[in-house]
């Protein structure tokens, strides 16, 4: 039977839930309405790769593979050709005629940013990966090479003999 005493203590019980429910009533939210609205990404946060361009539209990816042999996951395939001045895809001798990252092998710990001597691939802070089966977890060059920037021409370009003919342009703070 319960006595006077249980009794009390349900009600002391109920009333410190209560009490904090209608503390929280006045907080303020703290569910983000993803995807119309998404939180800010750390500074260091590896999403989806990017293959960068110059100003000019140049490919900075000279199809060295160097991203792929650091590679711990062995997810990028990169298959290179000759530039020519009249068909110009990147500085210097060749550019990456085929480049691929599986998405499905990619750990995202980003040793493919750390070995490009051209800071060509870079991880960006898209993290809305999605496909539905292996096939489209292949992303090429076509997904992962950036958008023409403004005032640059597409690739291939037809440039003036003996311009660009270094491979790895002088680096800017190569912390950057
Ligand atoms: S982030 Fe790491 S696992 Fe992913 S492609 Fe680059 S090196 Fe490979
Ligand atoms: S992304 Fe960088 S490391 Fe990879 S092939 Fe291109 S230039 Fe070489």
């Amino acid at each position: 039977m319960t006595s006077v005493k249980d009794a009390l203590d349900g009600v002391k019980a109920v009333a410190i839930g209560m009490s904090t429910t209608f503390r929280e009533m006045w907080q303020k939210p703290v569910t983000i309405q993803y995807p119309e609205e998404k939180r800010p990404v750390s500074t260091r946060f590896k999403g989806r790769h990017v293959l960068k361009r110059y100003d000019n539209g140049l490919e900075k990816c000279i199809g060295c593979s160097l991203c792929s042999a650091a590679c711990p996951a062995d997810a990028i395939f990169v298959e290179s050709a000759e530039n020519s001045d009249d068909e110009r895809y990147s500085p210097g001798e060749r550019y990456a005629r085929v480049y691929e990252i599986n998405m499905l092998r990619c750990i995202f710990c980003g040793y493919c940013e750390d070995a490009c001597p051209t800071e060509a691939i870079v991880l960006g802070d898209n993290y809305e990966l999605s496909f539905m089966d292996r096939r489209s977890s292949i992303y090429p060059k076509e997904m992962l090479l950036e958008p023409v920037p403004q005032d640059g021409n597409t690739t291939p370009q037809k440039v003036e003999p003996g311009i660009y003919t270094r491979s790895v342009p002088e680096m800017k703070d190569p912390l950057d």
